[in-house]
């Protein structure tokens, strides 16, 4: 089953795909995850995507879609048994996702859900703002909401955590104005193809992962 979390920066994506890959047999695809992974591994598409970060320049969508289905593929021959995989952070754009589809089409699959995260604005802006981020392994908390048990520091790997430069209330209203720009058109594509799921994001993990179960029925 392929499933995209869909929703803003700072909706809850990335702690649903915890959740969900803590109960239940999934592999997640965030590309984030995939840029660090290729870049510090230095294979050939990392190394291409590596030269448009250094020059401050966006990585062009064929070349996130290659990295994606790079991904998607090791995932497949490697984890057969996984029986939901999801994607994190892609598509963004109606390209991205135009591409998503065909490339599923060419492995005789298809996207079965989209999982869209409602969420109120003022909600989204504390919850970035709050966030604390480890630079080592990736794992995220809140300062209010999800603290770790040692203050500032990563309860994964013990690395001082750090806030990300772009995680300041002015930055963070730029990019959720940039996010529903992008978005609402994939909002549509997804709502006329009949797969779109809309889940309240301002709920509690706990809740968010118990609707995300009904409305899927996994
Ligand atoms: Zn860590």
């Amino acid at each position: 089953m392929n499933i995209i979390l869909l929703g803003p920066p700072g909706a809850g994506k990335g702690t649903l795909a915890n959740k969900i890959k803590e109960n239940k047999n999934a592999v997640q695809i965030a590309t984030g995850d995939i840029f660090r992974y290729n870049i510090s591994n230095e294979t050939e598409l990392g190394l291409r995507a590596k030269e448009y970060m250094d020059k401050g320049d966006l990585v062009p969508d064929e070349l996130t879609v290659d990295l994606v289905w790079d991904a998607f593929d090791k995932i497949e021959k490697n984890n057969s048994q996984d029986n939901i995989v999801l994607f994190d952070g892609f598509p963004r754009t109606i390209d991205q996702a135009s591409a998503l589809d065909k490339g599923m089409e060419e492995r005789g699959q298809q996207i079965d859900h989209v999982v869209y995260f409602d969420i109120d604005e003022e909600i989204l802006i504390h919850r970035i703002t709050g966030r604390r981020v480890c630079p080592n392994c990736g794992a995220t908390f809140h300062i209010e909401n999800n603290p770790p048990k040692l203050e500032g520091i990563c309860d994964v790997c013990g690395t001082k955590l750090i806030q990300r430069n772009d995680d300041n209330e002015e930055t963070v209203k730029n990019r959720i104005d940039i996010y529903k720009s992008q978005t609402s058109v994939l909002i549509d594509y997804y709502k006329d193809k009949g797969i779109l799921i809309s889940i309240d994001g301002a709920n509690s993990p706990e809740e968010v992962f118990e609707e995300f179960c009904d409305k899927l029925g996994v």
